[in-house]
């Protein structure tokens, strides 16, 4: 990645622009809560909207019955966070730890490498994605990022 000082207000803006449509063709409540100022972060803009759009898209694609995807930002300590969630199928507790794991997929048509390449543009962003999820009431995942100095 080539790292830059960058807004994450502006990201998630952008973000929530491109994943409304889908949303709303899904059936899906996109609610939108963000900090209004928020300390820059060092981050290649173009990389991290692909992870956060991924991560939408597989939030999307755990509520097959409709739900609420949830964007929501802020920061605590020396990092932001940026958290996707959703009211999906949730993850069994025996799936967890192949999260990231290339060709891990769940779906038909899954690639299973969505989430691989994610770990792997945060790492180099020197952050970390937690990911919290119930089987059968939805998943969040949270993406750190150090604010820079
Ligand atoms: P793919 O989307 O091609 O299956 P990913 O790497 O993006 O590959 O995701 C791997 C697997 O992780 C998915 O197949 C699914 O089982 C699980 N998963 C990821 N995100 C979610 C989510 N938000 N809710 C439920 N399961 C998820
Ligand atoms: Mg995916």
């Amino acid at each position: 990645p080539v790292l830059t000082k960058q807004s994450v207000v502006k990201l998630m803006g952008e973000v929530r622009a491109s994943i409304e449509p889908q949303a709303l063709a899904n059936n899906i409540t996109l609610e939108y809560k963000g900090a209004d100022i928020l300390p820059e972060c060092m981050f290649d803009k173009q990389q991290l909207k692909q992870v956060l759009i991924n991560l939408c898209q597989n939030a999307i694609e755990a509520m097959t019955d409709g739900g609420i995807l949830t964007l929501s930002f802020g920061s605590h300590c020396n990092d932001a966070f940026i958290e996707i969630k959703d009211t999906g199928r949730g993850i069994p507790c025996g799936s967890l730890n192949k999260l990231g794991v290339p060709f891990f997929t769940t779906k038909e048509h899954g690639t299973g490498l969505g989430l691989n390449i994610c770990y792997a543009i945060i790492s180099a962003h020197n952050g970390k994605i937690e990911v919290d999820s119930k089987e059968g009431q939805g998943s969040s995942f949270r993406v750190y990022l150090p604010v820079s100095a």
